[in-house]
């Protein structure tokens, strides 16, 4: 099926974060949240980078106008009816994409694939919502979305060709490159860089060093582009923090219990960039 317009659920940073980037890609795009103020927030935010974008000449006013106008936003599910394709992208959270994988089953025709941006929940637990399995896949973008290359293309047991080659041919419309994972807790990406963020909040915890010199440690002496801290701050400690409870439940292996500092600060409510407050302030 040729995909011409292109569900998104969830606005929040990945959500429109994936919204951009495929109305750039000149396909229309439903995004959708569950209230008016937070589709109006993807909206903005979706806004502010395209106008920075113009500023810098990289685009045409004319084009960020064209890219807006492919977007609708949406606060009732029934919209994804005409999608061709959807990616759910709502918080990492098995309940809520369990209910949305069963009602997006009632709600889009037989023929669309129904993927997901999850970190690490298994496709095949997804899948299983559906009565359609084999077009159920993980199509995982990175943060942010508009910069980073990587599409994570997850196939769950029951996954079929078709469904996983429109996916991967998706991804490099998009201008991204995909890479393939099979289903287990983390895929590839979260199995590797979660734990290395948790062991970052464990040295915070056992005062081995300060946030500051954390990063700096691995920036500098690793090459990595920001240090642990300051990216769990822009992933989302609620999300790092759902992540790592996915691979401790998934693998039943010590290594992978969530750092308990990491789960104080979720509770607090400092979830990093998003509330202001992480490890570091944000002002
Ligand atoms: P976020 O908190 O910024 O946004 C989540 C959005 O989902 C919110 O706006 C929320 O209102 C919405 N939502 C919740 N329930 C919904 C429902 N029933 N219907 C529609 N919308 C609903 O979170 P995020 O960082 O954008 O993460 C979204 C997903 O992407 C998660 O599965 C996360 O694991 C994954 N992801 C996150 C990152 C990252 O770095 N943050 C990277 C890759 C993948």
């Amino acid at each position: 099926m040729e995909v011409k317009t292109f569900g998104v659920i969830g606005s929040g940073q990945m959500g429109n974060g994936i919204a951009q980037v495929v109305a750039m890609s000149g396909l229309d795009v439903i995004m959708n949240d569950i209230k008016d103020e937070f589709v109006e927030r993807g909206l903005q935010s979706i806004t502010k980078i395209l106008n920075r974008s113009v500023e810098k000449e990289k685009m045409t006013e004319a084009d960020k106008d064209a890219v807006l106008n492919r977007i609708k936003g949406s606060v009732d599910l029934k919209d994804m009816a005409s999608a061709d394709f959807v990616v759910e992208a709502a918080t990492e959270n098995e309940a809520i994409k369990s209910q949305l994988f069963r009602d997006l089953d009632g709600i889009c025709a037989p023929d669309v694939i129904l993927s997901t941006n999850t970190s690490s929940i298994p496709i095949g637990r997804i899948a299983a919502q559906t009565q359609r399995p084999d077009k159920v896949i993980g199509m995982h973008f990175m943060n942010p979305v508009p910069l980073m290359k990587l599409v994570e293309v997850i196939r769950g047991l029951a996954t079929s060709e078709e469904t996983f080659k429109t996916t991967w041919g998706l991804a490099l419309k998009f201008g991204k490159t995909p890479a393939e994972a099979n289903d287990f807790p983390g895929f590839i990406a979260n199995r590797i860089l979660m734990p290395m963020i948790n062991e970052a909040v464990f040295c915070l915890y056992h005062n081995v060093g300060t946030p500051e010199n954390i990063d700096t440690v691995m920036k500098l002496g690793m090459n990595h582009p920001m240090g642990p801290l300051a990216l769990a701050d822009l992933i989302g400690l609620d999300t790092c923090l759902a992540i790592m409870e996915t691979l401790y439940d998934g693998f039943k292996d010590s290594k992978y219990r969530p750092c308990p500092l990491l789960r104080k600060y979720v509770e607090a409510g400092w979830l990093g960039r998003k509330t202001g407050r992480g490890f570091y302030e944000y002002k």
